[in-house]
């Protein structure tokens, strides 16, 4: 695939290292764009200086929602290589996102050429300290001007960046959770399993109540029994239970996320005996009072590795262990985050190199 180039003239100034990093609010100097229409497919591939949008009002994802969007992270190692973690499995990801709400999809190799080109453009904005790495938000918009409800013909794809800090602030510290039995985030046959920012949509309001509650994530149960873990917020979610790695299986409303993946794969290759399940809170509930609940955590790229301290279903309150970090949520938390930046070798084909 062809790239065109066009660089800023007016380059910003980047975080200072005394500075700290959040998440998701700065962004570098360019983006990747791309468009599609059903004569040239994708085309006119660029990267070009990070800039606002211009879009008809009456372009279709402003009414319909049909967007879809990928979250990852470039590292850069101490050698000064740039480090993608498990690419293909987000951009499968992408594709099968795609599939499922009628966006065109695009080539894996074109996929994995256009990431390596901006990420590779903007290189210098990726931070070192601990904990840092530049996000990569890849993501399509719908954009014919039409209003009335069917796929739309054109589309936008863009990547931006964003050098980003510890998720959480307070660093690798126990989470909150609040399993939500009124709302539900996804049905079997639904948007579940493709990332889209529809799915956001419609957490929001219990997270809000959460919140207002003082917990800092949702757990989402099943939609038609509200009876079965499904995921939290942003990321999967993980227990362990008299010493078996937990985790509800893909059943069409849950998001496969690569860091899930990569947990069950790794705890496999520790030994642990690990269950892709259905789980149900009263479950979770018994395995808390008799003493069985060792660990829960959560997993995803922004967090990579989220412990969980509390866990509240209408009254009930329960604290996983001392509520501190358990041991196999840091060994995972170390080996990813290790792995990530190359400091640990991870399975064949785990990192990939931007040359
Ligand atoms: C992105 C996402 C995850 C985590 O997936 P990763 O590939 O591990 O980042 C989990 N749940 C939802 C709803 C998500 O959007």
């Amino acid at each position: 695939m062809n790239i065109r180039y066009e660089l800023t003239k007016n380059p910003k100034n980047k975080p200072t290292a005394d500075n700290p990093l959040t998440f998701g609010t700065i962004f570098t100097d360019h983006m990747f764009v791309m468009d599609y229409n059903p004569t040239d497919g994708w085309n006119d591939a660029r990267v070009v200086p990070y800039a606002p949008l211009v879009l008809e009002p009456s372009a279709m994802v402003f009414h319909y929602g049909q967007e879809m969007f990928e979250g990852m992270k470039a590292y850069k190692a101490e050698d000064g290589r740039v480090l993608l973690f498990r690419p293909d499995k987000n951009i499968e990801r992408a594709n099968n996102t795609n599939e499922r709400i009628c966006i065109p999809t695009i080539p894996e190799e074109d996929f994995l050429q256009v990431i390596k080109a901006v990420v590779k453009t903007d290189q210098d904005w990726i931070p070192t300290k601990p904990g840092t790495s530049l996000y990569i938000r890849p993501f399509i918009i719908a954009t014919d001007p039409f209003l009335g409800v069917r796929p739309s013909s054109t589309y936008k794809f863009v990547i931006i960046l964003s050098p980003v800090g510890a998720y959480y602030p307070e660093g690798l510290n126990p989470v909150k959770i609040w399993i939500e039995d009124e709302y539900v985030r996804a049905v079997r046959g639904g948007l579940g399993e493709a990332k889209a920012g529809a799915n956001y949509v419609a957490s929001l309001k219990a997270q809000v109540k959460a919140h207002d509650a003082g917990y800092s994530q949702v757990l989402w149960l099943d939609g038609v029994e509200r009876k079965y873990i499904e995921e939290v917020g942003a990321m999967n979610i993980f227990f362990k239970i008299a010493g078996t790695v937990v985790t509800p299986a893909l059943n069409g409303s849950i998001l496969p996320g690569v860091t899930r993946r990569s947990c069950i794969e790794l705890c496999q290759s520790w030994g642990y005996p690990v269950e892709e399940r259905k789980i149900s809170a009263d479950e979770l509930f018994e395995a808390a009072q008799n003493g069985t609940l060792e660990e829960v955590w959560g997993t995803g790229t922004a967090a990579v590795i989220s412990p969980v301290g509390h866990l509240r279903k209408d009254d009930a309150v329960v604290q996983i262990g001392d509520g501190g970090i358990g041991e196999l949520s840091q060994k995972l938390y170390d080996t990813v985050t290790g792995i990530q930046l190359g400091k640990i070798e991870g399975p064949e084909g785990w990192v990939v190199v931007v040359e």
